[in-house]
């Protein structure tokens, strides 16, 4: 899998996870306006809750569908843009021999998604192969040839035992190298298996049950299976004990260990780590990052600690997991059934067409993407997004020349990284080249497990190679953002310039608020406590004098102390410091986006329209972007896994630093939007 340090804008999870729902995403008009009126509710006072003042109507209008675990602005489009995909998806997976080779492969893996008698007639016999390999394992140093087959990952969520990919050596952002790490849980996060409180306790409980139905569907006694499940939650704990917190892990010099592959052999001796490079294709490894180091001692603990009956079991459970959501209906639901309704709390699986349309996306990204921007994304959007863009790189600029507490030791080489920043807008410049990944209609599995190997086979193969600068980590229709601070760029796909978070017919200020927003957000994440650690190459360094250093320290407390406060649900709280780095962007970008826009618009005469002044609907701008409604099951999975503020705290939290709303509201000094204590870094 990827291993790649980058910062979004929002919160997706493994889409299927999130996104989208059934009948009310048949439409795919784009027509609602950047600023609603009619999604605000006027009747609350801006400067006592702004968020509510901007979204109260919008929470009324859209309420959760029932496939979904959340719903948002961000969330709706994505649906949105789902619909658009299944339209091109539809067109393409008639068998017409004329199709060229992009359309031949996007739309036969749809029919082979959507063919759901052949996935079912097919049932559990896609793993019996791998089945039969686990059954037939004789000792414990075979496992390495076992998980090093794409079968045991799933990108983005899952791993079987730890870890492995590629990623841009951090300090020497020119070069790919091997990348391993922790993994092997089947909860969301170690918290999930060390945490003592009742909720964790019942989640638990719950996941417990769901492992032993899994093993009951492969045809596992039920006794059988419930001490199968009891195998598994023991290994997994233990890994989860030995691995880093997320709040830890935002640290990027504590997740960089460059070794040999010998001193790794060293740290973990149990486990035949060549046998496992050998198996996974890789030759000859002369060093690689080992993320984790703690976490691989550990692992050799517990491999030394586990008989083989019991490391079959956790592979069997890892191998059905990995794979449920591609199986026949059983297993689909059981796999929702958890994932889904009780860590997210969504009613109902996502209708089948929406699920097949998102694994297209997942394996054939590029593919379909070309063919979505085709139809989509039009040359005008582009040019508006680029220029906004660079407006707010020149607002950043400013705004570093002007900083009171940044000396000119520091200054130029700020300067110098923002100058370096490169900015990708909608869709690569060359596209992915999927000519190797065979794809056949009439096997979904098949199609699957090819396409996971492909991807697997492109990131090792940029192992010792040079740094690829034009590729994205996310595909063109995605509704989201993000900045990788080693690669030093800024990416906005095409799907998330779209009404109603963009629109290149809009007036200027809700646009700004908006997108602009969320371009100031990402470029200022190459400035926040994360970023700043990195230089305008992309490497790891420090690069501020220690004064400035701590002066930025000092700046940033203040935005995790204000964010602690702020309850998620019931008396669980932000963990500030978890989501240090995103409100730092939060409060920085929608800055950035205000002057640049004041810059914009210098010498116009802006007209007030539907009674908000255009200061008015710039802030109502940038509170519309976080509209929501969510389960209260996924405020509790967030609050653990996301390092994003809620919504609510992302509107009231960034608007309460900033006198320019104060003042285009006319708030008077006491009220709850004005932060006493008023925090600014950027
Ligand atoms: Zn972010």
């Amino acid at each position: 899998m990827a291993i790649v340090r980058v910062t979004l804008i929002a919160f997706l999870v493994g889409s299927s996870l999130s996104l989208a729902s059934g009948q009310q995403s048949a439409s795919t008009a784009k027509s609602q306006p950047v600023l609603n009126v009619s999604s605000m509710d006027r009747t609350v006072d801006p400067c006592t809750d702004f968020y509510t003042y901007s979204c109260g109507g919008w929470m009324k209008k859209n309420p959760i569908p029932p496939d979904q675990s959340s719903w948002s602005a961000y969330g709706k489009l994505q649906d949105e843009n789902t619909a658009q995909l299944r339209g091109i998806l539809e067109t393409a997976s008639a068998p017409d021999p004329s199709r060229n080779a992009a359309n031949q492969k996007i739309g036969d893996y749809y029919a082979a998604c959507m063919d759901e008698k052949a996935v079912e007639a097919a049932g559990i016999k896609p793993l019996d192969p791998y089945l039969a390999k686990i059954a037939g394992l004789q000792s414990k140093t075979d496992l390495a040839g076992i998980v090093a087959d794409p079968v045991y990952f799933l990108r983005y969520r899952r791993s079987t035992l730890f870890r492995f990919g590629s990623e841009q050596d951090a300090k020497d952002s020119a070069q790919q190298i091997a990348v391993v790490d922790q993994g092997g849980l089947g909860l969301p996060d170690r918290d999930y298996y060390v945490k003592d409180d009742v909720k964790s306790q019942e989640l638990r409980k719950a996941y417990l049950g769901h492992v032993q139905k899994m093993f009951e569907l492969l045809g596992d006694r039920r006794e059988t299976a419930a001490e199968e499940a009891q195998v598994v939650m023991r290994i997994e704990t233990a890994l989860a004990q030995r691995s880093m917190t997320r709040v830890e892990r935002r640290d990027p010099q504590k997740i960089y260990h460059k070794m040999t592959a010998a001193e790794l052999q060293a740290l973990a001796p149990s486990f035949p780590w060549q046998v496992y490079f050998a198996k996974v294709g890789i030759t000859s490894l002369a060093s690689l990052n080992v993320a984790s180091p703690d976490f691989f001692k550990g692992l050799n603990v517990e491999l030394d600690k586990e008989d083989l009956a019991a490391l079959k079991t956790y592979l069997r459970w890892h191998l059905v997991s990995a794979n449920a959501a591609f199986l026949s209906t059983a297993f689909v639901n059981e796999d929702f059934d958890f994932h889904g309704k009780i860590l997210s709390g969504a009613e109902q699986i996502e209708p089948r067409w929406k699920r097949c349309t998102e694994y297209v996306d997942d394996d054939l990204g590029e593919a379909l993407g070309q063919a979505y921007v085709d139809k989509y994304f039009g040359s005008e959007a582009k040019r508006q997004a680029l220029k906004m863009v660079q407006e707010i790189e020149a607002a950043m600029q400013a705004d570093i020349n002007s900083l009171p507490w940044m000396s000119a030791g520091t200054k130029p080489l700020a300067i110098e990284k923002l100058h370096a920043v490169a900015n990708k807008i909608g869709y690569p410049d060359k596209w992915r080249d999927y000519s190797k990944l065979e794809i056949v209609r009439g096997d979904e599995m098949g199609n699957v497990l090819r396409a996971r190997q492909f991807e697997f086979n492109r990131l090792l193969g940029k192992i010792g190679k040079p740094v690829d600068h034009g590729e994205w980590e996310m595909t063109p229709p995605t509704v989201n953002a993000y900045y990788n601070p080693q690669m030093n760029d800024i990416n906005f796909p095409a799907g998330v310039l779209q009404p109603p978070l963009f629109d290149p017919a809009s007036d200027a200020a809700p646009n700004y608020g908006n997108t602009g927003g969320t371009i100031g957000h990402e470029l200022t994440h190459g400035f926040d406590d994360e970023g700043r650690q990195f230089d305008a190459q992309g490497n790891l360094r420090d690069w501020w004098t220690p004064e400035d250093g701590k002066e930025f320290v000092k700046r940033a407390s203040c935005v995790s102390d204000q964010y602690s406060m702020y309850t998620i649900i019931d008396d669980i709280k932000i963990n500030g410091k978890l989501t240090l780095g995103e409100d730092v962007a939060d409060v920085g970008g929608l800055i950035l986006a205000y002057m640049a826009w004041k810059d914009d618009t210098k010498g116009q005469k802006l007209q007030p329209i539907d009674e908000l002044t255009p200061e008015q609907r710039f802030f109502v701008g940038y509170g519309q972007s976080w509209c929501s409604n969510e389960r209260e099951e996924n405020k509790r999975l967030r609050a653990t896994v996301d390092p994003h503020s809620p919504e609510k705290y992302r509107t009231n939290g960034v608007v309460s630093n900033l006198p320019e709303f104060q003042e285009a509201f006319h708030c008077k000094p006491q009220s709850a939007m004005v932060n006493q204590n008023r925090c600014r870094v950027w």
